[in-house]
């Protein structure tokens, strides 16, 4: 065994409660949590982290699983892609279901957790344009006791992880309406997505949501087009939209979620018109706009 993986296995803790893990982890502020390594171990073996202690959260039983509270399904970090993609779970949360399905081949599903998913927050993350579409929170559990956050406020780093916190649940509400995760990769079989949107249907607020994963640092959701798309359905009836409505859906999703120009692209002509934008941007905003049109369609159909 390398000198690292010596000096690693004499520093790995490996609480069996969220209290220990939190314990471990103020004792050793230099500690890094893992949990299913997916991330973190490709990091190590890039030379990319060298943590001087590890405080492993696989044994952690009260996280692997889920609970009802007060019409929502209270998640445990520790969740595996694999053990959300079963039936039971997409019978509570189909779109984060489907998108557990395709985080990865089949022994990074297995391993990898949804704490895992949004600590790393990878624009890639495909657990992460659906807890953004679902507005779920977070709860935080560190020395100072818990906290709840808003996905959105963790991702964009307006309220970023503390030291020795540990993502410990996840709340989402429970909508009892159809929802979809869409995806799309550059390849066949598992793969990172390129762009990705998810889209939730909720009733009782007569509300479209929609976050689109994979074109930016974090996911997006494009607020406007999703108030003008929730009027466009007939809420009452059998959830109608015009097809021309959905296909226009598509495309403001896209419009308002891929930019025109690259950051560093070329500024506007002397006339002041906007250079044309480059093919991979439109390509990109095709990509999304396809995504977004199917998703509310099969969420509608
Ligand atoms: C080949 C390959 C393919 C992949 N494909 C996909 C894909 O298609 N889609 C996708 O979304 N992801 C993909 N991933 C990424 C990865 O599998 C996921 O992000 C996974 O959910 C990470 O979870 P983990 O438990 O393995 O995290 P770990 O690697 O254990 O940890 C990742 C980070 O989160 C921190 N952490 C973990 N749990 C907690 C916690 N509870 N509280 C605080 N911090 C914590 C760790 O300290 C570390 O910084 C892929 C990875 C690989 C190697």
């Amino acid at each position: 065994m390398s000198t690292v993986g010596q000096q690693l296995q004499q520093a790995v803790v490996l609480p069996a409660s969220l209290d220990e893990a939190v314990s471990a982890l103020s004792a050793r502020p230099e500690a890094v949590p893992v949990a299913g390594g997916t991330d973190l171990m490709v990091a190590v073996n890039a030379g990319l982290l060298r943590p001087a202690a590890l405080v492993g959260l696989g044994r952690i039983n009260e996280l692997r699983g889920w609970q009802y509270q007060d019409g929502h399904a209270l998640l445990g970090a520790g969740l595996t892609h694999a053990r959300m993609g079963r039936p039971d779970f997409a019978a509570l949360i189909p779109a984060l279901a489907v998108a557990a399905r395709t985080a990865g081949p089949t022994q990074i599903r297995n391993a990898g957790t949804l704490g895992g998913n949004i600590v790393s927050a990878a624009p890639t993350g495909d657990a992460l344009p659906v807890l953004a579409a679902l507005e779920a929170t977070v709860l935080l559990a560190g020395p100072d006791g818990t906290r709840e956050v808003s996905i959105s406020h963790l991702l964009t780093g307006m309220d970023p992880l503390r030291p020795g916190e540990l993502v410990a649940f996840v709340r989402v509400p429970l909508l009892h309406a159809p929802q979809t995760f869409l995806k799309a990769t550059g390849r066949s079989g598992p793969a990172r997505a390129v762009a990705s949107v998810a889209v939730v249907l909720d009733p009782a607020r007569r509300a479209v949501r929609c976050a689109v994963g994979a074109v930016a640092p974090m996911p997006l959701r494009p607020l406007e087009v999703e108030g003008w798309v929730s009027g466009c359905i007939d809420w009452d009836g059998r959830r109608f939209i015009d097809p021309q409505a959905c296909a226009a859906f598509g495309e403001y999703v896209a419009a308002a979620c891929v930019p025109a120009h690259e950051p560093s692209g070329d500024p506007p002509t002397q006339d002041g018109a906007a250079a044309a934008p480059p093919a991979s941007l439109l390509q990109l905003r095709r990509t999304v706009a396809v995504l977004a049109r199917r998703a509310l369609g099969r969420a509608l159909a």
